[in-house]
C-alpha cells in the first residue's frame, strides 16, 4: 500500500463510518482475529462496525473478545444485508476473492457499492478492492492489521483486547511460529502484542488445549487411516461422514490433522479428504514443504487454492474416485516429489 492510497484511507477513517468487516467462509483462527482485532480498532475510533462471519466456527475460536457480536449471514441474513447494505466501508480480510465468501454472501458483496478494502496474504487476488493490501509472503492476516494499524501510526491505540485477536491469528497460521513465513519482524510483532497485554500462555491452553475426548478418538481414526507413498513422498488421510458421525463430529474437530501426516520423516505432500454428506463434497487439505506449491495443484484439479504450503480444495466425486484421482496425479509431480 503506498502514501497517497495510506492518507485516503487516513481521511476517510477520520470521521465515523458504518463499517462491516468479512472473514472468509469458515472462518479459522487467523480470519476471526483478524476481524475481531480490526473490530476492536474501529470501535475506538466510534465507527459503527460489525464482524459479519460468512457461516458458524469452532468454538476454540468463541472465547475470542467481542465474539458475541459477531453475525453469521448464513443464519442471519435480514440483518446481515441491511448492514452491508448501509455500509460506507466493507474490509475483506484473510480472503481475496467474493466467492471465497460463500455463493449467497458474494452475491452481495459484489453488489455493495460500498468502499471495500482488502488485507489478505493470500495467493492471486481478485481485482475489486478500492484499496489493496495483499502480500502472499506475509504470515498472516493477522501480522498485517498490525502493520495496517502502523501504516495509520496508530499503534498505541493496540491494547490488550486487540493485542489478544492480533496474536491468535498469527500463532495460528504460523502453526506457533514455525511455518518458513514467519521471520523476525513476526517474532517482532509478537512482542509488541506481548508487552500490550496478550498472555501468550493463557491463548494458547483456550485455543490447543480444550479438547474434546471424542476429538481425539476422531484423531485415533485419523491416524489408522493414515497412508503412505514413499516413492513421491506423499501421505494422505480419509475421513468418512460415517467415521464423523461415530465420533460426534463438531465444526473444527479436524483442525490440524492433516499437519500429523506432513510430520512423517521424508514426507513433503500431505493431504487429508473428509466427506461432507450434507454438501455432498470432500474437503481437502492440502499441505507441503519446500516449492511445492500446493495452490498450483488444488487451482489445477481440486477447484481451490490458498498458499504455496497449504491450501484447500474440494471434490463432488465420491472418496474412493476423489483418492483414485489424487493418486493417478502424483506421478506428474514426480520430479519435484522425489
Ligand atoms: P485449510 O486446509 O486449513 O482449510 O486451508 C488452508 C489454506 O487454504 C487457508 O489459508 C485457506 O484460507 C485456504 N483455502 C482453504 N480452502 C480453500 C478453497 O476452497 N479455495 C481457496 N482459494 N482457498 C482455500
Ligand atoms: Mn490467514
Amino acid at each position: 500500500m503506498n502514501n497517497t492510497q495510506i492518507t485516503k484511507i487516513k481521511a476517510l477513517l477520520s470521521t465515523p463510518k458504518n463499517i462491516v468487516i468479512v472473514p472468509h467462509r469458515n472462518p479459522d483462527g487467523d480470519a476471526m482475529g483478524s476481524t475481531l482485532a480490526l473490530y476492536h480498532y474501529l470501535k475506538l475510533h466510534n465507527h459503527d462496525a460489525t464482524v459479519i462471519a460468512p457461516n458458524d466456527y469452532p468454538d476454540f475460536l468463541k472465547w475470542l473478545p467481542g465474539d458475541d457480536t459477531v453475525l453469521k449471514f448464513e443464519s442471519q441474513q435480514a440483518e446481515s444485508n441491511l448492514l452491508i447494505d448501509k455500509a460506507d466501508i466493507i474490509f475483506t480480510l484473510d480472503f481475496n476473492a467474493f466467492h471465497r465468501a460463500g455463493h449467497q454472501m458474494a452475491d452481495v458483496l459484489e453488489k455493495s457499492s460500498a468502499i471495500k478494502i482488502m488485507i489478505d496474504h493470500h495467493q492471486q487476488p481478485d481485482d475489486y478492492a478500492t484499496f489493496m493490501y495483499s502480500d502472499v509472503n506475509m504470515s498472516s492476516t493477522c501480522e498485517m492489521v498490525y502493520n495496517f494499524i502502523e501504516m495509520l501510526s496508530d499503534t498505541d491505540k493496540i491494547n490488550a483486547t486487540i493485542a489478544t485477536c492480533l496474536y491468535v491469528g498469527i500463532m495460528t497460521d504460523t502453526g506457533s511460529f514455525r511455518f518458513p513465513a514467519t521471520t523476525s519482524k513476526t517474532h517482532a510483532v509478537i512482542g509488541h502484542l506481548i508487552d500490550k497485554g496478550a498472555d501468550n500462555s493463557q491463548i494458547h491452553n483456550n485455543i490447543y488445549d480444550t479438547n474434546s475426548y471424542s476429538r481425539l478418538q476422531l484423531l485415533g481414526r485419523a491416524m489408522q487411516n493414515l497412508k503412505v507413498i514413499p516413492e513421491l513422498r506423499t501421505a494422505y488421510i480419509t475421513l468418512s461422514q460415517a467415521e464423523l458421525d461415530e465420533f460426534n463430529f463438531k465444526k473444527g474437530d479436524t483442525e490440524g490433522f492433516v499437519n500429523y501426516a506432513l510430520s512423517l520423516k521424508g514426507i513433503i505432500f500431505a493431504a487429508i479428504f473428509i466427506e461432507n454428506k450434507q454438501d455432498n463434497i470432500i474437503k481437502i487439505s492440502l499441505r507441503s514443504k519446500g516449492d511445492f506449491s500446493v495452490n498450483e495443484f488444488s487451482r489445477a484439479y481440486f477447484n481451490g487454492g490458498g498458499h504455496t504450503n497449504a491450501a484447500g480444495g474440494r471434490s463432488e466425486d465420491d472418496m474412493q474416485t476423489t483418492i483414485n484421482k489424487f493418486i493417478s496425479i502424483l506421478p506428474q509431480y514426480k520430479q519435484d516429489l522425489s
